[in-house]
């Protein structure tokens, strides 16, 4: 018997009857074997796989939780809902006081619109700003991920050309290269996105100069476009307002996703009055998008974020992981970029062949031994991780580098 026949023996199942087995972001050609596949239960900082190996995690389902998961006064402020009632002909009461605290919170915000996934919100962005002049041309920065629908997803398998007809790239933090995006529209810019920082899958990441932020800002006044800063991965990871906001940069229209629902699905589009008409007039809808329990679940969750020092926390956990593998991969004589702010590392060995065999090598030995890493993508830590937990992941990863070592030797020897 192995230790992994669960996983295998869903995954068999799972390729009869899902195509590929899995899809998006954990489809099986992105992962190695090492990383487990399906999952049991999950408390604060731990993951369960179905085979009933722990895992310490610093994914938390891709940035959905700043407190981990199944925090208990978020699931009591859902479950109370839960019992009243999630999906009904209309939204409940929380909708209204939810969007009152968001436009408190929020500098820039004075009207909220809630939806499920990011990608939901990102859509929603570009046409209330198509609608605000009528001007149709959609400026993003090359590579950034802004959801999987046909104008944003980084696949264009499926595809076409018209889809992204009115969608122009330029280079993030290049002011030069956002100026020759907009002159080559010739005036029909409806909006400029920007993320608050460069975090995409594969790249170190960094924070781009207050220049840009100011330059995007001066060319959508400019162009009487929207500024449309995506929140969706960041939001109340390094601040507990806007990102952009804090560096006095105030966006026409922010989106919000993953943690704000702490863990429940929901997502929000903030607005300032400048774009309200516009909002007022599109449709925009979903079936789900009214539900009460997520919104009970993310009244929690913002009463913590103001209340708590679960922000501090969470950093001073990151720092400390940050310092002990810089130190572990110094010693073993590796040269390990971690890139971003320490609450969402990003780790990218210098000298990687082009398929990742030392990311993917070391982050699965630590996958092994109860620490999930991730080989390109950056992670997340929450404030359910203690000290305890990065010292136990340390003692994972410094035997991940001792593995690597091996393995590295092994192969340079073949
Ligand atoms: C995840 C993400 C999205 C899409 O959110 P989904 O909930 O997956 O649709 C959009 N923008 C950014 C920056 C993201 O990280």
């Amino acid at each position: 018997m192995t230790v992994l026949a669960r996983k295998n023996e869903l995954f068999e199942r799972a390729q009869a009857v899902i195509p590929g087995g899995m899809y998006g972001h954990q489809s099986i050609m992105y992962l190695t074997e090492d990383f487990p596949l399906y999952f049991e239960r999950s408390e604060g900082a731990y993951l369960w796989d179905v085979d009933g190996k722990r895992y310490i995690d610093y994914l938390c389902a891709f940035g959905v939780n700043l407190f981990g998961y199944r925090d208990p006064r978020i699931e009591a402020a859902a479950a109370a809902q839960a019992a009243k009632g999630d999906s009904m002909t209309g939204p409940s009461a929380l909708m209204v006081t939810l969007a009152e605290e968001l436009t408190g919170m929020i500098t820039h915000a004075d009207w909220a619109m809630f939806c499920k996934n990011g990608s939901d919100a990102t859509s929603m962005a570009m046409v209330i700003a198509r609608a605000y002049r009528g001007k149709r041309k959609i400026l993003l920065a090359k590579g950034a991920y802004h959801g999987a629908s046909a104008w944003n997803t980084p696949v264009m398998e499926g595809v076409t050309a018209e889809d992204r007809a009115h969608i122009v790239y330029f280079d993030y933090d290049d002011i030069e290269s956002l100026e020759a995006a907009v002159k080559s529209v010739d005036g029909d810019v409806a909006a400029i996105y920007a993320t608050p920082f460069r975090h995409e899958v594969l790249y170190d990441q960094f924070f781009p100069s207050l220049e840009y932020a100011q330059a995007v800002r001066r060319l959508c006044d400019e162009q009487d476009a929207l500024l449309v800063v995506d929140e969706v991965r960041t939001a109340f990871r390094l601040s507990r307002n806007c990102n952009w906001d804090d560096l006095g940069v105030h966006p026409d229209l922010s989106t919000w996703g993953k943690t704000i629902g702490g863990g429940y699905p929901l997502s929000a589009l903030l607005g300032s009055d400048k774009a309200r008409e516009a909002a007022a007039k599109v449709y925009v809808t979903g079936s789900y998008w009214l539900g009460a329990v997520p919104m009970a679940a993310a009244l929690e969750t913002l009463k913590i974020v103001r209340t708590t020092d679960y922000l501090e926390h969470t950093f001073k956990m990151g720092d400390l992981l940050r310092n002990g593998i810089a130190e572990q991969a110094v010693r073993h004589g590796f040269e390990l970029r971690q890139t971003g702010p320490s609450v969402m590392p990003q780790m990218l060995f210098t000298g990687d062949d082009e398929i990742l065999s030392l990311g993917r090598g070391w982050t699965g030995e630590a996958v092994k031994r109860g620490a999930y890493l991730h080989p390109y993508h950056n992670m997340f830590l929450t404030s359910s991780h203690t000290e305890a937990d990065i010292h136990q992941t340390l003692e994972a990863t410094e035997d991940a580098f001792v593995a690597l070592k091996k393995i590295a030797a092994n192969k340079a020897s073949a």
